[in-house]
């Protein structure tokens, strides 16, 4: 048997950013993906990495999110320079576009809430009316009455932000597995042992980074006390053709790519691993698109897909460590792209030291475990 000092099972957003985290701090790491039959939601997914929305009532994850956010161009500048990739970062800011008077005045209030529950930690943003909002976006739609902006949004390209941290990850020495499935292993406290091929690998640490896979584990590999009951939650995006350079920041919906298409997105529709295209929803992203940028509507459509995305029942992220097994620990969240340089700077360093930051407890998935009224 073949020992290492971490394995990761995973190999999307979430489970390659903790993999080269773990091989920067030093550790023998070993990283296992599914493959194409998999659910990825790493190769379907926006790109933005954003901030203004995340963790209204929950000030935990506005601080975990502006955090990577913050650390995203350090990330971004570490994996080029190691990898030649460039993962096209921009962090110009972004707005959210309110369309009529009922969507900016809840935008107004959620925006407010966030700012009074950051106490210390500051949440800058401001509402802007629409003809601020015009000087900003050229051509922007009638429709559109205001919007809220922070700068602490952005964005990337999602595909080289998957493919940099693996190649990061194979120069830093680690082992790579593609195409294969965990399906059950042998944990015991700090000496897990999974079979791979016709081998068994082994390890005193195991990270279980398998999006939704990540729910459907044996109970041996999820180890007693390792709980993550994430379900699809369904996204379709469009692309347009390439455009001059148009728009100089993103917004929630609609952003420009690196290369001069337009992205446009993205649903949130529950229809379990339904990963189909549904017409009606894609007209519904195109209408909301062209009465933001009425300009979108002389750009053909080259591309549109449809992805899930991995979603804890409140939205926020689960981190784990199974007190029953130590060292098996679990990672799971619907803003991988966001979140990205908090799990290769910040989470994969706790995993290394073996213990997840007291910070991080409100994270757990012992908040879902709340006794049934009586
Ligand atoms: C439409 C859409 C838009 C989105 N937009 C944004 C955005 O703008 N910004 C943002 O921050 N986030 C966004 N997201 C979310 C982001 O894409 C996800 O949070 C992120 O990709 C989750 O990564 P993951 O590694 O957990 O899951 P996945 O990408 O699903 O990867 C899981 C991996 O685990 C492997 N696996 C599964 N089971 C096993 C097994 N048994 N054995 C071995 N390997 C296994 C699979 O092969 C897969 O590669 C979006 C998602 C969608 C769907």
């Amino acid at each position: 048997m073949t020992r290492y000092d971490a394995i990761v099972i995973g190999g999307g957003l979430v489970g390659s950013a903790i993999a080269y985290g773990l091989a920067r701090e030093g550790l023998r790491v070993t990283l296992i993906d599914e493959g194409d039959v998999a659910y990825r939601a790493s190769r379907g997914n926006f790109g933005l990495v954003w901030v203004q929305s995340k963790g209204d009532g929950a000030p935990h994850y506005q601080r975990w999110t502006r955090r990577s956010a913050d650390e995203w161009p350090t990330l971004a500048a570490e994996l080029s320079a190691r990898t030649g990739i460039s993962v096209g970062h921009q962090r110009p800011g972004g707005v959210h576009l309110c369309l009529g008077e009922a969507e900016l005045g809840e935008r107004r209030a959620r925006m407010e809430r966030m700012r009074i529950q950051s106490v210390n930690f500051g949440f800058e943003y401001r509402m802007l009316d629409r003809r601020e909002l015009a000087d900003m976006l050229p051509g922007l739609g009638p429709s559109v009455i205001g919007a809220s902006w922070t700068p602490y949004d952005g964005h990337a390209n999602p595909l080289n932000l998957l493919h940099a941290p693996h190649k990061a990850f194979v120069e830093k020495g680690g082992r790579y597995v593609p195409n294969t499935t965990v399906g059950d292993g042998q944990p015991a406290p700090r000496d897990f042992r999974i079979a791979i091929g016709d081998g068994e690998i082994g390890a005193p640490k195991v990270v279980l980074a398998a999006g939704l896979g990540n729910a459907g584990f044996g109970p041996a590999v999820r180890a007693e006390g390792l709980s993550a009951p994430v379900e699809p939650q369904r996204g379709q995006i469009l692309v347009t053709e390439r455009a001059q350079r148009v728009l100089p920041m993103p917004t929630t919906t609609v952003r420009q790519t690196v290369e001069g298409g337009i992205m446009l997105g993205d649903s949130q529709e529950d229809v379990g691993f339904d990963t189909g295209q549904e017409p009606a929803v894609m007209q519904t992203i195109a209408r909301r698109a062209v009465l933001s940028f009425p300009w979108l509507r002389d750009l053909q459509i080259v591309r549109g897909w449809a992805a899930l995305r991995v979603m804890p029942p409140d939205g926020l992220p689960i981190y784990d460590q199974s007190a029953s097994f130590p060292g098996a620990f679990t990672a799971n969240c619907h803003s991988g792209v966001t979140l990205a340089a908090a799990h290769a700077n910040r989470l994969a360093p706790m995993i290394a030291a073996g213990a997840l930051d007291p910070a991080l407890e409100l994270f757990s998935a012992r908040r879902f475990d709340v006794p049934a009224a009586a």
